[in-house]
C-alpha cells in the first residue's frame, strides 16, 4: 500500500501482516504523541515505534502513539502483579465505590472525552457520547459487584457439612480492543474484570487511543490504585506478548473474526481462559405485514449511522416476496437521499469520515466487487459531495439491490455504510439466510404478527435477536456476545456472564466434626446420603 510519510518521521516500515504503518521513532515530531498509561503515570520509551493516529476529517496525521516492546509490556504486568493481591483483598463495597466515583468523573467529562473519541474515531458527537454512555452503564453494573460476585452457601449438604463457593479473581487479565467503540469496549471489560478484583491490562486499538488512557487516569483520580489498570499500546507484537505472557490469566478480545480467531487459539494453547469477539454481517428480516415507515427510520440509522462502522449495524435488509421489497426500495431511496454525511461535529451530520484512508478504500472495494458480481447498484456513495474538507475519509450512502448468498461482497463483512437488499421468497428462507451466514452476532426481524416473530426468535442461529428492535445490543445488566464467527470461547461480555468470565469459582465442603464420634471412615468416596 502506497504510504505518506509525514515529514517529521525518519524510517517508515510496512510490515506485512499489519494493515497500517508503523514508523520507527521520532522525537523531533510536532504532532501530540500518545503515551502508554503503566502504574498510574504516563510512560513512553524512546526507543519504541509509532503508529500514525489520523484525524478521518481532513486525512491529517494528529498524532502518533508508541508501540510497546516486550520491556514495556513487562512493565505493565509487573506493576499490575504488584497491585493485584492487595486489590483484590479490598472489600468488595470499597472496590464498588471507586467505580461509583469513576462514574462521577466519566459524566462530569463526558463532552471533553466525546470530541477527543469523535476527533480520532470520526463518528459524530451525539454517537460519540452513546459510545461513553454504553461503556457507563457496565460501569453502573459493575458498582453493584458486592452483590453479583456474592457466592452459594448450602446448609447440611450432608451431616454436619456446609458447602459454599466463592468467586475470586483470576489475577492479572489483558483487554484488546477495536477501532469502532473506543470507549464502551475497553468499560465492558475493565469495568467488570476491575470490580471483581483483577488488575488489568488494556491494549486498544492503535487507530484511536487516547480515550482509553483518559479512562484510565480518570479511574486513577477515581481512586484506584497504581497498577490495577495499565493501558499499553501496540500492535501485533504487544497483543502475541500478551497472549504468550504467563503472568496473564485470562484475556478478553473484540476485533475481527480472522484476529479473533487467531487470539482465542493462541491465548488457549498458553493455558489461558479466553473470549474473543469477532466480526458480523447482521440481517434485518422485514415481513409484508411489517410497518414499512417504520423500518425505514430505523434502517437508515441502523444501516448508515456510524458510517456502518458498528458490528451491530444492519447492512443486509431481506424483504420478505417481492412486493414488500418494491415498497421498501421506494421509501428508503429518498430517506438515503436525506442523509447527511459530514464533519464529526457538524450538529446536523447524520454521520461522519470513517475511521482511516485504507478503511476507505477498503469499503470502496467492497462496492466496486458488488458490481463486478451482479448486484444493482441503487444508490451510489463513492462520489459524495462532502461539505466538509475534501481529504477527509468520507463515503457516502451507499445501497445494493438484488444481492445473492453466492456472492462475496454479502458474505463478508463490509464495515461501511454499505446496505444491501437480499430478496427472500418467504420467511423459511429469510431465516436461514440469517442462520447460514457465517457470522451470527445479531439479527432483527420487523413483524406485526407475534407468533412469527416467536419462531423467528426461537429458530434463528443467531445470538442477538431484535423484534421490531434494529440494533438488539443487551442492556448491560443482561450480557453481549454472538454466536459462529461472531465469537469464539463460551463466555460473553458484561453482566453475570462478565462476572463469571474474570472469576475463578472455589468450593469449600467443611464440617466442624464432633471429636466425640469415632466413627469416621476415611476410606470410602463421601456421599452425603
Ligand atoms: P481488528 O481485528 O483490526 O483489531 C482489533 C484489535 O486487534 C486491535 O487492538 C488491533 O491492534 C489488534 N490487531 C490488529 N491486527 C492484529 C494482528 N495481526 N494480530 C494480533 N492483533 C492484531 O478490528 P478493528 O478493525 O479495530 O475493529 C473492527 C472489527 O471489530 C469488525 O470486524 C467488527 O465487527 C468487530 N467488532 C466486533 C464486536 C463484537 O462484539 N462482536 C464489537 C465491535 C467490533
Amino acid at each position: 500500500p502506497a504510504f505518506l510519510q509525514h515529514q517529521a518521521v525518519s524510517i517508515c516500515i510496512d510490515l506485512e501482516n499489519t494493515r497500517f504503518q508503523y514508523c520507527k521513532k521520532t522525537r523531533s515530531s510536532n504532532v501530540r504523541q500518545i503515551n502508554h498509561y503503566i502504574a498510574g503515570k504516563l510512560y513512553s520509551d524512546e526507543t519504541e515505534s509509532t503508529a500514525s493516529v489520523y484525524a478521518p476529517n481532513t486525512g491529517d496525521v494528529q498524532a502518533e502513539v508508541f508501540l510497546a516492546n516486550s520491556n514495556t509490556l513487562q512493565k505493565a504486568v509487573d506493576s499490575a502483579l504488584a497491585a493485584q493481591a492487595d486489590w483484590a483483598a479490598t472489600n468488595p463495597q470499597r472496590r464498588a465505590r471507586v467505580m461509583f466515583k469513576f462514574k462521577e468523573l466519566l459524566e462530569a467529562n463526558r463532552d471533553r472525552l466525546a470530541q477527543l473519541l469523535s476527533s480520532e474515531h470520526g463518528k459524530v458527537l451525539s454517537d460519540a457520547q452513546g459510545d461513553i454512555q454504553r461503556g457507563l452503564e457496565v460501569i453502573e453494573f459493575a458498582c453493584g459487584i458486592p452483590h453479583a460476585q456474592k457466592g452459594e452457601y448450602t446448609e447440611g449438604a450432608g451431616p454436619g457439612i456446609d458447602v459454599y463457593s466463592m468467586r475470586q479473581a483470576l489475577g492479572v487479565v489483558a483487554g484488546i480492543t477495536p477501532f469502532n467503540f473506543p470507549a464502551m469496549i475497553p468499560m465492558w471489560m475493565f469495568g467488570v474484570a476491575i470490580a471483581c478484583g483483577n488488575a488489568f491490562i488494556l491494549k486498544p486499538s492503535e487507530r484511536d487511543p487516547s480515550v482509553p488512557v483518559e479512562l484510565a487516569k480518570l479511574m486513577t483520580e477515581a481512586g484506584l490504585p497504581d497498577g490495577v489498570l495499565n493501558v499499553v499500546h501496540g500492535n501485533k507484537e504487544a497483543v502475541d506478548g500478551i497472549l504468550d505472557h504467563k503472568d496473564i490469566k485470562a484475556v478478553s478480545f473484540v476485533g475481527s473474526s480472522d484476529i479473533a480467531n487467531y487470539v482465542y487459539e493462541r491465548g488457549a494453547r498458553a493455558g489461558k481462559r479466553v473470549q474473543a469477539m469477532g466480526g458480523a454481517k447482521n440481517h434485518g428480516i422485514i415481513m409484508p405485514d411489517a410497518d414499512l415507515d417504520q423500518v425505514v427510520a430505523d434502517l437508515v440509522g441502523a444501516a448508515y449511522g456510524s458510517a456502518g462502522e458498528r458490528c451491530m449495524a444492519l447492512p443486509v435488509v431481506v424483504p420478505v416476496g417481492d412486493e414488500t421489497a418494491e415498497k421498501l426500495k421506494a421509501k428508503l431511496i429518498p430517506a438515503i437521499k436525506d442523509i447527511m454525511v459530514s464533519h464529526s461535529e457538524d450538529p446536523n451530520a447524520h454521520y461522519g469520515p470513517v475511521v482511516t484512508g485504507e478503511h476507505k478504500a477498503r469499503i470502496e472495494g467492497y462496492i466496486d466487487l458488488a458490481i463486478e458480481e451482479g448486484a444493482e447498484l441503487v444508490y451510489d456513495g463513492r462520489n459524495a459531495q462532502i461539505p466538509a474538507d475534501s481529504k477527509g475519509f468520507f463515503i457516502g450512502p451507499t445501497l445494493f439491490d438484488h444481492v445473492t448468498k453466492e456472492m462475496r461482497s454479502y458474505q463478508e463483512e463490509i464495515f461501511g455504510p454499505v446496505l444491501q437488499i437480499v430478496r427472500a421468497k418467504d420467511f423459511i428462507e429469510a431465516v436461514n439466510l440469517a442462520s447460514d451466514h457465517q457470522y451470527g452476532n445479531g439479527v432483527a426481524m420487523y413483524t406485526r404478527n407475534g407468533h412469527a416473530a416467536r419462531e423467528f426468535a426461537q429458530r434463528v442461529n443467531v445470538g442477538m435477536v431484535g423484534i421490531n428492535v434494529p440494533i438488539p445490543v443487551p442492556v448491560a445488566y443482561h450480557t453481549f456476545g454472538g454466536w459462529k464467527r461472531s465469537s469464539f470461547g463460551d463466555t460473553n461480555q458484561h453482566g453475570m456472564e462478565g462476572v463469571k468470565f474474570w472469576t475463578k469459582v472455589k468450593t469449600v465442603t467443611q464440617r466442624w466434626p464432633d471429636s466425640s464420634d469415632t466413627n469416621d471412615n476415611a476410606f470410602v468416596i463421601p456421599t452425603m446420603g
